[in-house]
């Protein structure tokens, strides 16, 4: 071999050896790059529908019924899921806490007291560094301005949502459906925001009362409301073929013959649990998941639509409180409060809500 053959060869050699390089790189960080399904999805709007308290028997149960919207032209437009539970506390504060920190806990009622964990709306904004105005809490429902903020130390106070709840805020009374669609579908226009959750309160505000036809209109107008909240994503070039639309309700209400029947909710009867999801996107399939899941499931489903991470780590406040009895204090009568408090102890658990896998296309 010639000294210039011998040259051209090793250069060859050398060509050679860098493809192969190339090759096995190539081939290694295919192994070793995470799943990109994040990567692939098209939603970055996320929208939160629940109307709260509508037991399966008037809704889906008997659809189309007085669902029409939902029960034709939505549900024909994404999945369905009718083995949809809540199968923890069924009342109002704690099925949209569940939502929105992915955590069963028992919650006062009222509006006095914060989520024991961390919401989706601050897991967001903490990690994309959005403004307030990127996250809302629009509710016919006052007290649920609670759904803003958490008790978690190392969370309270911070990366808080925008919220706009009841006539006027907290202690101002709950609105009617009509006014929170309509303060929606401003924010929606005005900020863009890519997480909202959205609370219609007549059909839960009436039964309360007794009052069997409105409970009924509730229904029928949050489900003409959802349809006019789909279409107003899908005529808005900022949200159209990119949002996400979940539509549920965070409680059902006791059976017939149970516990004062459709008035009331709050137990483990098959009414109060047995709820339902519509889940609309451009990520989901289309048609009805059969696979059962809860309200707690719907917060994880939203970090993967919207590629961000909820700590696997989550406070429960266990059963084992303790009571404690107070010093008589005569300033406590007139305020109608009594002499015994409640120290509910924190633990720390692993979070057990999942990603609707079986949702996605
Ligand atoms: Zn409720
Ligand atoms: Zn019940």
């Amino acid at each position: 071999m010639s000294a210039t053959r011998a040259a051209a060869f090793i250069k060859k050699c050398f060509r050679l050896r860098k493809r192969l390089l190339f090759v096995v790189c190539a081939m290694l960080f295919a192994c070793t790059a995470p799943p990109s399904d994040s990567d692939a999805l098209k939603t970055e709007h996320v929208v939160i529908l629940v109307i709260d308290g509508t037991r399966w028997s008037e809704t889906w149960g008997a659809a189309p019924g007085i669902i029409p919207n939902m029960a034709t032209s939505l549900k024909g437009k994404g999945s369905f899921l009718p083995n949809f539970f809540n199968d923890a506390y069924t009342y109002t504060n704690s099925g949209h806490a569940a939502i929105t920190t992915g955590v069963n806990q028992p919650i006062d009622n009222y509006g006095d007291e914060l989520p024991a964990n961390p919401s989706i709306f601050q897991y967001f904004l903490k990690q994309t560094g959005k403004p307030a105005t990127a996250a809302w809490i629009v509710s016919s429902k006052d007290k649920l301005h609670i759904l803003a903020d958490t008790k978690r130390p190392d969370w309270q106070g911070t990366f808080q949502p925008s919220v706009n709840a009841g006539v006027s805020g907290p202690g101002s009374g709950y609105r009617m459906d009509s006014l929170t669609l309509a303060v929606a579908k401003n924010i929606l226009s005005t900020h863009k925001p890519n997480l909202m959750l959205i609370n219609f309160m007549e059909p839960d505000g009436f039964a309360h009362a007794g009052n069997w036809e409105n409970y009924l209109r509730g229904i029928s107008r949050g489900d003409r409301y959802a349809k006019e909240l789909w279409d107003f994503l899908n005529e808005h070039e900022a949200f159209k073929k990119k949002t996400t639309l979940f539509v549920t309700t965070d409680h059902g209400r006791h059976l017939d013959g149970i516990n004062g029947g459709w008035t009331e909710h709050g137990d483990n009867c098959a009414g109060c649990q047995q709820i339902y999801l519509l889940a609309l996107g451009p990520d989901f399939k289309k048609g009805e998941v059969t696979a059962r899941y809860t309200l707690i499931d719907i917060a994880p489903t939203v970090a993967r639509l919207l590629n961000f991470e909820m700590n696997s780590l989550v406070v429960v406040p266990r059963i084992d409180t303790t009571v404690v009895e107070l010093a008589m204090d005569s300033t406590l009568v007139p305020q109608q409060k009594d002499s015994i408090r409640l120290e509910i102890k924190m633990d720390t658990t692993l979070m057990k809500a999942k990603v609707m896998e079986e949702l996605f296309r």
